[in-house]
């Protein structure tokens, strides 16, 4: 536990070493002011010696260094049908145009989606990623 009156060991600039040190002003939990117990000279606490000994490698703050967030655990359906799927190939969704089970289409508000049912002769269930809608099709 450091505190004033306490030993601490400091840089000394005039024994040009680390020695052991009085402490006598602390700010926050570190010595500030320091006196050699060797020569008594007064001067800042200094942990290191200047420039020479390499630094003590913090453990840096968490910034940006965290990675991407983990994958979800498990795909969701759409997903597994939307995987080996080519969405160059999706077409884009239109009323007018027919549609069979498994065709990649793309909605203008949906999104991606994939023909999981095919109705009747002018609707289709298409599952997109915010959950299955029936679009009409083929007219
Ligand atoms: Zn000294």
């Amino acid at each position: 536990m450091l505190k004033p009156g306490g030993d601490v060991d400091s840089w000394c600039g005039k024994c040009k070493r680390i020695l052991a040190h009085t402490i006598e002003a602390m700010v926050g939990d570190k010595p500030a002011r320091v006196h050699c117990n060797t020569c008594n000279a007064q001067h800042s606490y200094k942990p290191h010696e200047p420039g020479g000994a390499p630094r003590q490698v913090r453990q840096r703050e968490a910034g940006d260094g965290l990675g991407p967030p983990p994958p979800k655990a498990r795909a969701s359906r759409y997903q597994v049908l939307l995987k080996g799927k080519d969405m160059a190939l999706a077409k884009n969704y239109s009323t007018k145009d027919s549609y069979a089970l498994g065709d990649v289409l793309q909605h203008p508000s949906f999104g991606f989606g994939v023909a999981t049912a095919v109705k009747d002769g002018t609707k289709i269930e298409v599952l997109f990623e915010n959950g299955p809608k029936v679009l009409v099709h083929g007219r």
